[in-house]
């Protein structure tokens, strides 16, 4: 596109220079002096119009290669162009309207340059010389810099139709004279390249070395075809180079989302912990009140449909606040511990649920249980408390004990409402009232004196 836009720039200050030039030439004739001032005005004229910086001057050859004059110096001195292609395409092609040249040093100058001339014809339509414009490989270069980054290719070329290379890219160095000890640095076959339209790749593999793999974008404007090379060692280097920023918004991205996960997991984990904590004692490690509460309806409502019935026991310690004060806090803190385990080892199938209900007290709820088992666990509860021999606690003095109240119950749709805890509540209190340290079971008319559960060991004295 850049040399593109600088041939055409090109293409418009040699037109208007023509036009004037060939008036001259038809009218008054050529001489060196006014061809300056025409080119020189061109090229003003042009620049007023036009911000084009890469063109070089603007000189006019006569019809056997010598230079009239030049745009830049009133009194020119003569140079021969008679070798050069773009005098010689033009002398040799009647039918050609420019020709675009090879990248050269200019005699002019002495700068790297490639050419766009037009042919200068007589009255008759004869061929009277050539107009030529430089177009500046330096100036083109530093603006391809700004949009291309360098190492994406190792060479970029530009040439119209099968002409020898006009600009290339990087710019050859200022030490070689020719430029045949540059381009071409490839070799590949630019004729069947020249056939092509669009844009594509081709590979030139004379030898292992010289293993280059070539993308072209072949344009219809002035025919130009533009080879960019690079080496196939480079390429899967250059890919990783040219999307560094995909791969490491990539890598940002990974990295980023893993610490969200760690961040979730992190989060799970504490809100795991957390609601165990919500749920369980913080003493004795048993559930509490607030889990009681969770389970209990799912418990009764899961009894229900299976029309079987669930048994519901309220533990107390006896006369622990005694306890605490005589032998301290701390061991009543231990007691407490010890009691809790040894009610929960009676608590044995997976349904069964056994909490805190606060200070020195116990709920627990076993479904599927009947009246008879549900003796039978009371039972056991009393004898693995009474069992519970607790370190700094003198042997010879008494046990530590309960009292158990229980009810069992069978739900249906209309007696849902029962409030089995507080029954349980009442039937412990029964068992204080008849003593401590035994169990009763809830009785709804309580018109029977003596509790159902007997005292299975009498002699076993509360502390
Ligand atoms: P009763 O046989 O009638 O149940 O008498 P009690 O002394 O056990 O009953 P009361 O309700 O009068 O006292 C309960 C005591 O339990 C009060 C307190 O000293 C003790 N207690 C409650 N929670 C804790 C606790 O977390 N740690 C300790 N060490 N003691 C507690
Ligand atoms: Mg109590
Ligand atoms: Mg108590």
């Amino acid at each position: 596109m850049l040399v593109e836009n600088n041939l055409i720039d090109a293409a418009k200050s040699l037109d208007g220079a023509k036009q004037k030039i060939e008036n001259k030439l038809r009218t008054t004739g050529l001489t060196s002096k006014n061809t300056y001032g025409i080119l020189s005005n061109s090229i003003r004229e042009f620049n007023i119009y036009n911000k084009s910086n890469y063109l070089g001057i603007l000189f006019l050859i006569d019809e056997n290669g010598q230079m009239i004059a030049r745009s830049d110096e009133p009194a020119s001195k003569i140079i021969d162009f008679s070798d050069r292609y773009y005098y010689q395409d033009l002398r040799d092609h009647s039918e050609k309207k420019y020709t675009i040249g090879p990248l050269l040093i200019a005699r002019t100058t002495g700068q790297w340059v490639f050419h766009m001339a037009v042919p200068i014809n007589d009255k008759k339509g004869n061929f009277a010389g050539v107009l030529v414009r430089q177009l500046l490989e330096e100036d083109i270069s530093n603006d391809l810099r700004k949009y291309t980054d360098s190492s994406d290719f190792l060479q970029l070329m530009t040439h119209a139709d099968k002409n020898a290379v006009s600009f290339a890219y990087p710019p050859p160095s200022t030490q070689i004279k020719s430029v045949q000890e540059t381009f071409p640095k490839i070799t590949f076959n630019v004729d069947l390249l020249a056939n092509h339209k669009g844009t594509g790749f081709a590979s030139s593999a004379r030898d292992k070395k010289n293993d280059f793999l070539i993308g072209y974008a072949r344009s219809p404007v002035f025919e130009l075809t533009t080879y960019a090379t690079i080496p196939r060692s480079q390429i899967l280097g250059l890919f990783f180079k040219s999307n560094i920023h995909f791969f490491s918004y990539i890598l940002a991205g990974v990295v980023f989302i893993t610490f969200i996960f760690f961040y979730l997991y992190q989060l799970s984990t504490e809100l795991t912990v957390a609601q165990s904590k919500a749920f369980h004692d913080a003493l004795t490690g048993l559930h509490n009140r607030r889990a009681l509460f969770e389970n209990l309806t799912l418990l009764m409502r899961d009894s229900m449909r299976a029309h079987q019935p669930i048994s519901v026991f309220f533990i107390d310690i006896d006369f622990f606040r005694l306890f605490n004060e005589r032998s301290g806090h701390e061991a009543g803190d231990l007691a407490l511990q010890a009691v809790a385990q040894a009610l929960a080892s009676c608590c044995r199938r997976p349904q069964d649920f056994i909490c805190r209900w606060g200070g020195e007290e116990f709920v627990a709820v076993l479904p599927h249980t009947d009246s008879t088992a549900a003796l039978k666990i009371a039972h056991d509860m009393l004898n693995s408390v009474r069992k519970i021999q607790l370190s700094g606690v003198q042997p010879n003095k008494p046990h530590i004990t309960v009292s158990v109240g229980f009810i069992t119950h069978l739900f249906n749709p209309n007696n849902m409402e029962t409030d089995l805890i507080d029954l349980a509540d009442q039937a412990v209190r029964r068992a204080k009232d008849l003593g401590r340290n035994q169990c009763v079971q809830f009785d709804a008319n309580w018109k029977n004196p003596n509790p159902i559960c007997d005292i299975p060991n009498k002699n076993l004295v509360s502390i």
